[in-house]
This record gives C-alpha cells, structure tokens and sequence, in this order.
C-alpha cells in the first residue's frame, strides 16, 4: 500500500463526507493504493455514523472509535499503530488542511528521501491574535530547543516514512513536537512543504490559548527527556554540586568571620545575622534534595521497561 492518511477528529461530523470525497478523488486522480484511518476522538456529534456509513461504500475507509475523549495525540497514536502504507500522511478533518498536498508530500517522502516532510502555514486563515502570533512565539521557542528548522511545528498536515510513524511514541499533548520526537528516535532528515491552508468551514476549534502554557511544559519535558532522561543523575547532579558549592563558600564566609573576630579578641555577632548563613542553609538543603532526586531519577531509568531500546539502522547477517 502506497499511502495511509490518519484522520484524528473531534465532533467533525460536517466536514467528514466532503473531506473523505476530496481524498478519494485526489488519491484515484494519481493511481495510489491506499487508506483512510479516521480516528473518532470520542465525539459526541454524529461523526462515527458518518464515518460507518462511508466504511459501508468505501474498502479504503477504516476507523477507530475511542469510547471518550482523549486527544489529539492519542487518536494520533492509535492510528500510526494500525497504518500499513509506505507513507503516513496525517490530516486534520476540519478541511483546513488540504488533500490535494497528498501527491507532492508523497514524492518528498519517497524520492526526496525525507523521513517526515512537514506542512507548513506560510498564509494562515486563523484569527490572528489568538493563534497566528502565538504561534510565531512558539515555533521560534521550538527551533531553538529543539535544533529542528521548521516554520510550523504544529501543523496538521504531515507526512512520514513508515518506520518514523512505528518508532516514535506521541502521548500527551506531543503531537505538537512530532517531528522533534522523530529526531530524538533518530531521523535526521526533516523537511517542511508551504501548504495552503483555510479557514475552518464548519464546526469550532478544539484548542484554546492554554495550549501555549501546555505546549511550552511539555516543550521543557521533552528537551529533559531527550537531553537526560536516560541519565538523570547527570542532571540533578550538577545543579545539585553547584548549590553545594554555593553553601560551602558562605559557610566559609561565616565560620572565616566568626574566626577573625575569635583570634581578634573582639566580641563576634551572631552568625544568624549573617545573610551567609542563611545562604549555606538553604543552598545545602536544596542541594541535598537535589541529590536524591537525581538518585531517584536513575532507579526509574533503570528500572524502565525501554532502557535498553536503541534504534537500528540497520543490521549485517543478524535477525
Ligand atoms: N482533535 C482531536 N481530539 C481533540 C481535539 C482535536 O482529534 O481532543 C482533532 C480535530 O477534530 C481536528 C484536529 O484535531 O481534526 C485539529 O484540531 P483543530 O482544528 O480544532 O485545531 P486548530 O486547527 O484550531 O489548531
Ligand atoms: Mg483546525
């Protein structure tokens, strides 16, 4: 099979019927063997009639349906489990994403040699306070945390080698760092396509502006993840030696006053009145904490089930 296009959707139910027809036509127009996985988001709107209803005419219609909702990264998740063509083309239902990209995302993933080719939203038909320059803030975060060169990391529409889609977990929210949890698993090269966009014909949109705030944490997790997560030690270790550091010095601050006045003969002040003091005590207290988080952070990487999943390239006269 040539194509699997995943279709994550959240009470969707008016768009579903032309958004399918479009892929169809676009897909028959080009000679592709492919399948359409929606992935029905546990919606509370006719959207899974809809879509059994286009299982009935159509082989090529396959879909999921979760009993309640789970997000964006699960219904992403789900599909990418069950996706059998060469190439993975993830889509938005909302028809703000365009079918007709489908042919030319093809092309980069499989003669290009690109492991995932991402949409990219050069003109946007979003409302602009909300979420165009939002998302110019988060995008620039994004490439530098991540060291990935995209425009738009968040867009819908993507496509993937097959083996990008089966090694990479998204959970969470992560579906908007896909292509920074593909370069942790390995794959370098990352590419991005301008693609049209449109303005949301039916229905409302399923993010809000606390996604920016959701967005950045896990932004923060995954650059800890993939910068320590399987040495966390060397983390917590050093943030840990330097508060010590700090409290050695103040102390030496203290106990060296307290000394000068002692060999002076003069009357010494208490060392409490000292802000030293309350330094050493609080930089030593957090380091220790520190320290044993670090030590707690290796006994779950250690004792996780993945510890010892590498990515293979390849492999000579081995199965
Ligand atoms: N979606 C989903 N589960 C959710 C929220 C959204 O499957 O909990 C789907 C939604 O139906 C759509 C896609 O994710 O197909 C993108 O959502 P939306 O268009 O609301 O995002 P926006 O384009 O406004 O960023
Ligand atoms: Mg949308």
């Amino acid at each position: 099979m040539d194509i699997s296009v995943v279709v994550p959707l959240y009470n969707e139910e008016e768009s579903l019927p032309e958004l399918f027809a479009w892929i169809k036509r676009v897909m028959e127009a080009h000679q592709f063997t492919y399948e359409v996985i929606f992935v029905n988001d546990g919606s509370s709107d006719g959207s899974w009639k809809i879509i059994e209803d286009l299982a009935k005419d159509n082989a090529s219609v396959k879909g999921i349906s979760f009993r309640r909702n789970y997000g964006k990264s699960a219904a992403l998740y789900c599909g990418f489990e069950r996706a059998q063509g060469d190439v993975v083309i993830t889509m938005d239902a909302d028809l703000q994403d365009s079918p007709d990209e489908i042919p030319e995302l093809y092309r980069m993933v499989k003669e290009e040699g690109y492991d995932l080719v991402s949409g990219w939203k050069k003109k946007r038909y979003d409302s602009k306070l909300a979420k165009n320059l939002p998302s110019k803030l988060f995008n620039a975060t994004t490439r530098i945390i991540s060291g990935i060169k995209l425009h738009d990391f968040n867009c819908g529409l993507k496509a993937y080698r097959k083996n990008v889609v089966k090694s990479i977990e998204v959970y969470g929210e992560m579906h908007r760092y896909v292509p920074y949890l593909a370069k942790n698993a390995g794959f370098k090269k990352i590419g991005e396509k301008v693609v049209i966009h449109q303005a949301r014909k039916y229905g409302t949109t399923k993010f809000g502006l606390n996604r920016f705030v959701n967005g950045y944490l896990d932004l923060l997790t995954l650059w800890f993840l993939s910068t320590f997560g399987k040495k966390p030690m060397h983390f917590f270790g050093v943030v840990g030696s330097l508060m010590f550091l700090v409290g050695f010095v103040s102390v030496c601050v203290v106990g060296g006053a307290k000394l000068c006045h002692i060999l002076e003969g003069t009357s010494a002040p208490l060392v409490t009145s000292s802000p030293y003091f309350y330094l050493a005590l609080t930089t030593m207290i957090i380091g220790t904490q520190l320290f044993l988080c670090g030590f707690l952070g290796e006994m779950i990487a250690r004792s996780s089930t993945d510890r010892n999943n590498y990515e293979l390239n390849s492999t000579i006269n081995l199965d």
